[in-house]
């Protein structure tokens, strides 16, 4: 790639300044980006290239930061970070981004200690509608997790999915990727690289059931904390519960959802439609508690 090469030096500097630091990842840096002439702030995903000496390792590096914008400047959608310009100079990648600044989901969760139902079913309503325009164009966000689901306003709850780094069109002939850190919220067909193919796309589903789950009782379904087997056998069996604290006092259709979302079997997990269908999204709150 010719002009990945080529050098524009200081571009995005020109255009921009640096502001305080978001979040980092393995090779990216997120930081505040103010728009010089018009004080608009954003988010930069900064990549230092640098920082991988082996040419492959390199070529790899940036085969990435190609996809996830050329992915992600294809998407448009209001609980999906838009992007805003891309830059790429010899030393680093820039990615400037729709600034969400009330932070990761994780955090929010952590500080609230769970969400009540009301909450859990806004957050999930918009990553279904998100992944559901995902699906439609053929991409398979496969990193979904409470780190990569961001706040653009905490008060209303209003997500915005982030990081598709490992983001992939369906069908498109890539290596499978190493599962890297934690699988927590890995589906199990991808431990076990079982051939999924059409399937694909309900890893989504499980992740996002992991996520539902932990909205709703502050606690992850999978854990290497919790007693043997490792996390890992957890997963591919399909090994969890709901322990009565709290869940005695979650709705049976919360439950029911969950559980179909993860639905190790790919084949009986729950589509992106079925779950926008589901009476726990239906259910609107009364005075009395819950109605359908
Ligand atoms: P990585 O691929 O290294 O995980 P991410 O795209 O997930 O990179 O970004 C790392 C962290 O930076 C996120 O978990 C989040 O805390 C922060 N971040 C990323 N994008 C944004 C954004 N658009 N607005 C606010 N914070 C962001
Ligand atoms: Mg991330």
């Amino acid at each position: 790639n010719l002009d990945l090469h080529r050098s524009e030096p200081c571009l995005f500097k020109q255009n921009y300044f640096l502001d305080k630091k978001l979040g980092s990842g393995a090779f990216a840096e997120v930081r505040i980006a103010i728009n010089r002439v018009t004080g608009e702030r954003f988010a930069a995903k900064i990549i230092n290239r640098n920082r991988i000496t082996q040419i492959d390792k390199r070529k790899k590096l940036d085969e990435n930061f190609r996809i996830e914008t050329s992915i992600l400047s294809r998407v448009r959608h209001p609980a999906i970070v838009q992007v805003h310009g891309v830059f790429r100079e010899t030393d680093y990648l820039y990615l400037v981004l729709d600034l969400a600044s009330d932070g990761e989901l994780f955090d929010e969760i952590v500080s609230r200690q769970y969400l009540s139902e009301d909450d859990s079913r806004r957050v999930l309503l918009q990553l279904l509608l998100a992944i559901r325009h995902l699906h439609r164009m053929g991409i398979v966000h496969r990193d979904i997790k409470l780190e990569n689901i961001l706040l653009a306003d905490k008060q209303n709850l209003r997500l915005k999915l982030a990081d598709f780094g490992l983001a992939k069109i369906v069908g498109e002939q890539t290596f499978m990727k190493t599962v890297c850190g934690t699988p927590m919220y890995v589906a199990p067909e991808v431990l076990t690289v079982r051939q999924v193919g059409m399937y694909d796309n309900l890893v989504d589903i499980w992740s996002l059931g992991v996520v539902l789950y932990i909205c709703l009782c502050g606690f992850p379904p999978f854990s290497d904390e919790l007693a043997p087997p490792p996390m890992r056998d957890q997963i591919i069996a399909g090994m969890y519960s709901f322990p009565s604290d709290p869940w005695d006092h979650i709705s049976p259709e919360a439950i029911d959802l969950v559980c179909r979302m993860l639905q190790v079997d790919p084949r009986n997990r729950i589509t992106v439609d079925q779950a926008l269908a589901h009476p726990w999204l239906r259910a609107r709150r009364t005075k009395g508690g819950w109605s359908l």
